[in-house]
């Protein structure tokens, strides 16, 4: 009989033998599981399925849910309770509904950050002591761990990844109401410690990783220009100060790598009036690409989610084109079907992302998420709609959520809402168009022949951008889980990606060895 092994998994609706980018939460995790045990075994679904015959009874398996992909984390769940395992659910999904792990059957679950409560939850098990629920709540940025990253190498997954996930800065002061950062991670910006960075860097640049990624809800929190409209003097001080000591983390990053990897990150478009700002994203930490929310290109779209400060129609074209004027491109993401959109607003908007010349874009069909305002107000316009008292307050919304726990549906349809101004079909096929458009062969070699680089990238460019249009279409980056199936072209991109990486991971080693 061997002794208790930890497991954690992360769930995935497909399973292809590779990812983009790490899930950083599972090397996060890991660090916090106790020293004393055998290191944890991380399985991530995207590369290769859970296998509940290596579990017995008496281990412990943490999964990690969002509410993509909660279906199969419950499959997960259910298989690991067969073995007699211990479960453990953690997650945003389980922080927003905490009960409904439990009611598949987890013996517990982990709300907040994780990592602060994670050590206590596996101890208590082994000590048949475990309690229903662990809070975590929001650590200070001090306290966040850096990432066990050398589980990638003794694992067998270095080669499975193309972007490791490192994060420097957690929450967001805004908010939004279809996102549920500000709400689950809180709107004052926690900053993680420079020490702890810059060693999770150098360890992965030392692994022959060429490029990370910044997980960060909103690189930039404090921007001249949010500085400029915050209302509260209290606050815009405390934003001064941040905006002070995210300058100072820069210029400290630059000087202790050991080599400044080139990056991308996702942030507001804010940081356009920001020159210092953009300079020092560009130059210390080698931000080459950055997501930008968008999310709609008329006042009426960006009311409805409560982002006026965003600029509306040219002056956001002009706004990308600056922030791709100090190298950092951009990666749009305009939300199709917002309450006020039409089939002739999203046509139109379809060609301001053109004419902005930004070099990706996502057209995620819109549904309100957990944890988000929205979705807490149309689930209560629904009771408001089948109320038959007189005196029921009238809904929020025009927009019908039509499934209240859609995310428990197996074949969940893509659009969830009945929209004001479109059917089912006219808003699939806006959506369509956009990215129809937006990637059709001419737009993206008129793309590839404006970058100021060789012939050579601007065919890898070329190949990047089928290859995103065939992974990401209709849904967009941030709601890969959502996919149940892979097709040939998608299956096919991630291959060959995958085999880009293992040929510059061992160019890269090469090159280190040579220097050393
Ligand atoms: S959408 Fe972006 S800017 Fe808005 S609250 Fe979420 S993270 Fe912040």
């Amino acid at each position: 009989m061997r002794e208790p092994q930890v497991f954690l998994v992360n769930p995935a609706h497909a399973t292809v033998g590779m990812s983009f980018l790490t899930p950083r939460w599972l090397f996060v995790i890991a660090a916090a599981t106790p020293r004393s045990l055998r290191d944890p075994i991380l399985v991530d679904e995207s590369i290769e399925k859970f296998d509940p015959s290596r579990v017995i009874a008496g281990d412990i398996v943490g999964i990690g849910i969002t509410t993509d992909n909660c279906l199969p984390g419950y499959d997960v769940l259910r298989a690991a309770k067969r073995k007699g395992a211990t479960v453990i659910v953690g997650g945003i999904h389980a922080t927003i509904f905490p009960e409904e792990p439990l009611s598949m059957e987890a013996d517990a679950v982990v709300t907040g950050n994780g990592e602060a409560v994670w050590g206590d939850a596996v101890r208590d098990a082994l000590n048949k002591r475990l309690v229903r629920r662990y809070d975590g709540g929001r650590e200070s940025g001090d306290k966040l761990l850096p990432a066990r990253w050398d589980l990638l190498a003794k694992q067998r997954l270095r080669n499975r990844y193309l972007f490791p996930t490192v994060q420097t800065v957690v929450g967001c002061p805004e908010n939004c109401t279809f996102c549920s950062v500000w709400v689950t991670e809180g709107r004052n910006p926690r900053l993680r410690l420079t020490d702890a960075i810059v060693q999770e860097v150098n360890e992965l640049n030392a692994m022959g990783f060429q490029t990370i990624m910044f997980a960060d809800d909103n690189f930039n929190p404090a921007t001249l220009g949010r500085i400029a409209r915050e209302g509260s003097p209290s606050r815009r001080e405390g934003l001064e100060s941040l905006r002070e000591r995210r300058l100072e983390f820069f210029r400290e990053y630059a000087r202790r790598v050991h080599r400044v990897i080139p990056s991308f990150t996702q942030m507001t478009s804010e940081v356009a009036e920001d020159d210092e700002y953009l300079a020092a994203m560009h130059d210390d930490m080698g931000v080459r690409g950055a997501l930008i929310g968008i999310e709609s290109f008329t006042l009426e779209g960006l009311k409805s989610a409560r982002k006026m400060w965003n600029p509306v129609g040219d002056q956001m074209v002009n706004v990308i084109r600056a922030i791709q004027s100090h190298g950092i491109y951009v990666l749009g993401s305009i939300i199709c079907g917002l309450e006020t959109d039409t089939p002739e607003t999203i046509a139109a908007m379809q060609e301001f992302a053109k004419s902005s010349t930004m070099l990706f874009a996502q057209f995620p069909v819109y549904r309100p998420f957990p944890g988000t305002v929205d979705f807490r107000e149309m689930v209560a316009d629904r009771e408001r709609r089948s109320s038959s008292n007189p005196l029921s307050l009238a809904p929020k919304h025009a927009t019908e959520l039509l499934y209240e726990k859609y995310w428990l549906h197996n074949r969940c349809p893509r659009v969830i809402v009945k929209h004001p101004h479109m059917t089912e079909q006219e808003l699939l096929h806006a959506d369509q168009g956009c990215w129809n458009e937006f990637y059709s062969f001419r737009e993206i070699w008129k793309r590839a022949v404006q970058l100021p680089c060789s012939w050579t990238w601007k065919f890898i460019f070329v190949f990047a951008s089928l290859g995103f249009r065939a992974l990401y279409a209709g849904r967009g980056i941030s709601a890969d889980g959502a996919r149940t199936t892979l097709g040939l072209m998608p299956r096919l991109t991630l291959k060959g990606v995958g085999q880009l990486l293992a040929f510059s991971s061992l160019q890269r080693k090469r090159k280190l060895a040579q220097v050393s």
